[in-house]
């Protein structure tokens, strides 16, 4: 720990913006989907047209409230759409439409993977509904925009100021946008624009009660800016207060070019967003019901799923973590259970071979690695110790690219491993014949010498040979004298 953050304690709060994965916009029948060409995606609804009135996508409701419900939230009974009026020229109506004083989930909070097992709580002050803006887009001669984002449904999760460190709120986003894909709430796709944070960050002297004066840092896109701008805002606020000034309340960017977050607008600046409640729609009405029904339909989320791996599968927290941070790689590794013995060598086998072979490809699990019953298939030879570790390996990424079965692969490879006791015999006394000196220091007491006989019998046979028989047999003609 340095001087400084002995003395100082950083206090960090993360807004972010998830995109919901509806068909349509949130007030319009406009398609919601990334990558149109420009302003294809655009009716008089949200191009802001005077007169039309906004619909409310019942989809966007049932996926804001499944998240709610996984994060612990209150669901609001009766909530209320307001208008936060503002000028931009991404935002045609001059307002947009976004939800104030009644949000429709308040508290509740995300589980953080602890670092040694101990879950961290990060408290929710609220999820609100939001319609997205446009974007503009800046041409060396002129400035562009493109409408097809506009009015895209988000939802906004603001934080507590519960976050100390830049790791910790790396992993809060982490957890977040792994909810969200669990739940099929947001493609969490930070590279599109559809999960994006900006982080509220302070200092304050170490065991003050009272919060000091925050900066609130824009335009990052990934966990990695994240983590790196509110390092660097940290140092900056400590280095000024360290020099008798004063944090001045202000919006600051991110230049991930020069690694530096750079003023933006300060306080005096802030918009006065004048919200007053939307005329054109009703009040959102959300019955037990709905909720109770939402609440039957929802899957098991990371953090359940890391206390099973733990408690009943005995991996450690940072496996269990690892498996589950991806819903897809998380079922993989389930489907491969039934049949084995050893979760240990499953789960090892998945986060090593099974995300290097997709890593390598780059293409999704599905196309990358072959169906968890042939994966299953090999992981219960070496179980059976009909083929060895390595053997398994090597047949598993011939797999990944022939897309054939386990015991195709295996026979055609070669790899099944002797288990024949009289050749294995044989081969243990011809090293024994060949090693007579060895054999004697090992007999007087040099026990590590035993690991140099497996190794030499393993390669007198080609490598295949079940170790576990060797084992047996070299015990017992060591011993015998
Ligand atoms: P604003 O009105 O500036 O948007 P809010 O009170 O709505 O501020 O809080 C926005 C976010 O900033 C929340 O995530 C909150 O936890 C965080 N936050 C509030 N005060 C502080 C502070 N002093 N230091 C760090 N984060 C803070
Ligand atoms: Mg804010
Ligand atoms: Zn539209």
């Amino acid at each position: 720990m340095s001087a400084h953050e002995e003395k100082y304690e950083a206090v960090i709060g993360l807004e972010v913006h998830a995109q919901l994965l509806t068909a349509s916009k949130i007030f319009c029948g406009c398609s919601a989907q990334f990558g149109a060409p420009p302003n294809t995606h655009v009716c008089p609804v949200c191009s802001g047209m005077p007169g039309v009135l906004p619909v409310f996508n019942r989809k966007a409701l049932e996926l804001a409230i499944r998240l709610g419900l996984a994060a612990h939230c209150r669901i609001a009974p009766r909530s209320i759409f307001e208008r936060k009026n503002y000028f931009y020229p991404d935002l045609p109506k001059g307002y947009q439409i976004s939800q104030y004083q009644t949000p429709l989930c308040a508290g509740g909070y995300i589980e953080l993977p602890g670092e040694n097992g101990d879950a961290a709580r990060v408290r929710l002050v609220r999820i609100h509904l939001e319609e997205d803006a446009g974007k503009n887009i800046h041409a060396p001669d002129c400035s562009l925009i493109d409408f097809n984002r506009s009015g895209v449904p988000l939802v906004e999760i603001v934080s507590e100021p519960d976050i100390r460190t830049p790791q910790q709120a790396g992993a809060y986003l982490r957890e977040l946008r792994s909810m969200v894909r669990y739940l099929d709430v947001s493609d969490g796709n930070m590279e599109e624009g559809s999960f994006r944070c900006d982080a509220n960050v302070s200092v304050r002297p170490r065991g003050a009660a009272a919060l000091g004066v925050k900066t609130e840092v824009k335009n990052m896109n990934s966990f990695r800016h994240v983590e790196h701008a509110i390092a660097y805002e940290i140092e900056r606020q400590i280095e000024l207060l360290e020099a008798g000034e004063r944090i001045m309340q202000e919006t600051r960017l991110w230049d991930p070019d020069r690694g530096v977050t750079r003023s933006m607008r300060s306080k005096e600046y802030a918009h006065d967003y004048r919200y007053f409640p939307e005329p054109d729609l009703p009040p959102l009405i959300v019955t037990p019901d709905l909720v109770e029904q939402i609440r039957t339909e929802m899957p098991e989320l990371p953090a359940a799923r890391r206390a099973r791996y733990t408690a009943e599968l005995g991996l450690t927290p940072y496996e269990a973590d690892v498996l589950t941070q991806e819903r897809e790689l998380s079922d993989y590794f389930e489907a491969l259970l039934p049949g084995l013995d050893n979760r240990k060598t499953a789960a090892n086998w998945v986060m090593t071979e099974v995300l290097r072979a997709v890593n390598e490809s780059g293409r999704p699990l599905a196309e990358a690695v072959p169906a968890p019953a042939e994966v299953g298939a090999l992981l219960k030879m070496v179980e059976d110790a009909a083929i060895s570790l390595n053997a398994a390996k090597a047949a598993f990424a011939a797999m990944c690219k022939s897309g054939k079965g386990a015991q195709a692969t295996v026979a055609e490879l070669g790899l099944l491993q002797v288990s024949d006791e009289a050749a294995i015999t044989a081969a243990c006394e011809q090293v024994i014949a060949a090693e007579a000196d060895k054999v004697a220091e090992y007999r007087a007491g040099r026990d590590k010498l035993f690991g140099f006989f497996v190794g030499q019998v393993m390669k007198a046979m080609g490598g295949k040979a079940n170790p576990k028989i060797i084992n047996e047999v070299l015990r017992r003609k060591l011993a015998a004298n």
